[in-house]
C-alpha cells in the first residue's frame, strides 16, 4: 500500500479494512452492537469486507462509469482476490490499483453519509472525485501502461474525459514529398467541440512528428483552459507517450523540464494517455488538414471546416450516447 503513495486517509482506511477494523454492519452484529448483517444499499447482501473491498454493487457502478472515461479499473469477486489483485498490478499498473482503492474508499465514505443523512452521493460525482483525488497524489505523474494490455477493449472508440477536465486528442501527418504536418482537437467530457487546430510542419523527422503535435499546444492553449480540472493529452504513438510520460516523473523528481513542456506545469493535472488509432480519428483528420495549410478552429460555424471533420465529431458525440 506504502508503494502506491495514496492519499494518508485512504491508506489508513484500507489498513483498517485488512485488519477488520471497518464497522461494517456485519462485524457490528457479530459484536452484538447491531443485528442487521446487510448492505445498506444491496440489503440482501452481507455487508463484510468482501462487500465493502468490491462486491458492492455501488462499487461496480462508479467502476463502471470511470471505465467509460477510458481509464481501466479492475473488479475482484472477493476481497482475497481484491488484495492479491493489487498486490500484482502494483510496479506495473499503480494507477489502476490507486483508483480502485479510492473508489473502495469514497464508496464507503459516502455509505456512512448515507446511514447518517440518509442520502448518498451520486455515482457520478464519487466516480469524478476519485480521478481528482488519485491524481492529486500522482500529480503529473500518471501511468497508463494499462492503456496498452487493456488496448483491445479500451481504445476501439474515443473515451471522454471525466466531468470538468478536458481532453486533447493530437496527431501527426507524414506525405512522402517531404510535406509533415501536425493536428489536434479538444473536447469536454460531453463530446462536445472546444478547439482544433493543424499547422503545417517544416521540417520532419518521423518519429518526432507526434511529438511536434504535443510541443505545439502550447501555441493553442486558451487561459480559460488553465481552470480545468485537468486535461488529458491523447496519441496514438505510444513511443511518445512513454517518452511524455517519462520527462513529467523526471520533473517530478528534479523539478526540472525542458522549456518546451513547461507550458503544461500551467494545467491544474495533465495525464498522458495512449490510444489506438481508432480512438484518435479525428487528430487524425486535423493532421491530413494541416497539410493543405494551417488552421486554428474555436468555433464549428467556421466556414473552413470540412463536413469530414464535422462528421466524425458528431459520430464521436453520438457514440457516447448523451446529447
Ligand atoms: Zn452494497
Amino acid at each position: 500500500m506504502k508503494r502506491l503513495k495514496l492519499n494518508p486517509k485512504i491508506e489508513l482506511f484500507w489498513w483498517r479494512l485488512y485488519n477488520n477494523a471497518i464497522p461494517s454492519n456485519f462485524l457490528l452484529a457479530n459484536r452484538r452492537i447491531g443485528s442487521f448483517y446487510g448492505c445498506p444499499r444491496c440489503c440482501e447482501l452481507v455487508e463484510d469486507n468482501n462487500h465493502i473491498g468490491g462486491q458492492c454493487v455501488k462499487i461496480r457502478k462508479v467502476i463502471a462509469l470511470i471505465n467509460e472515461w477510458g481509464l481501466y479499473i479492475p473488479v475482484y469477486q472477493c476481497f482475497e482476490d481484491c488484495l492479491e489483485g493489487l498486490q500484482k498490478l502494483i510496479g506495473k499498473e499503480d494507477l489502476a490499483a490507486n483508483l480502485y482503492c479510492t473508489v473502495v474508499w469514497m464508496v464507503w465514505k459516502s455509505r456512512c453519509k448515507l446511514i447518517h443523512t440518509g442520502k448518498e452521493d451520486s455515482d457520478n460525482s464519487i466516480a469524478a472525485n476519485v480521478i481528482s483525488y488519485a491524481v492529486q497524489s500522482n500529480f503529473l505523474n500518471f501511468q497508463l501502461e494499462n492503456w496498452d494490455t487493456n488496448q483491445l477493449r479500451l481504445s476501439s472508440h474515443w473515451h471522454p474525459p471525466p466531468p470538468g477536465w478536458i481532453k486533447i486528442n493530437v496527431d501527426g501527418a507524414l506525405k512522402k514529398n517531404y510535406r509533415a504536418g501536425v493536428g489536434g482537437v479538444a473536447r469536454d467530457d460531453k463530446g462536445r467541440f472546444l478547439l482544433a487546430f493543424g499547422n503545417t510542419l517544416q521540417q520532419w523527422d518521423a518519429a518526432q512528428t507526434e511529438l511536434c503535435a504535443v510541443l505545439f499546444l502550447k501555441n493553442v492553449v486558451k487561459e480559460w483552459m488553465f481552470e480545468a480540472q485537468g486535461v488529458i493529452i491523447e496519441g496514438d504513438n505510444r513511443n511518445i507517450i512513454n517518452l511524455l510520460q517519462k520527462s513529467i516523473k523526471n520533473w517530478k523528481v528534479s523539478r526540472a523540464i525542458e522549456d518546451s513542456l513547461a507550458f503544461l506545469l500551467d494545467f491544474k493535472q495533465v495525464v498522458f494517455s495512449y490510444s489506438s488509432r481508432i480512438g484518435n480519428n479525428l487528430a487524425d483528420i486535423c493532421a491530413n488538414l494541416s497539410l493543405e495549410g494551417s488552421f486554428l478552429w474555436e468555433d464549428l460555424l467556421d466556414n473552413s471546416i470540412p463536413p469530414s471533420f464535422l462528421h466524425c465529431l458528431k459520430e464521436e458525440c453520438d457514440a457516447l450516447g448523451g446529447s
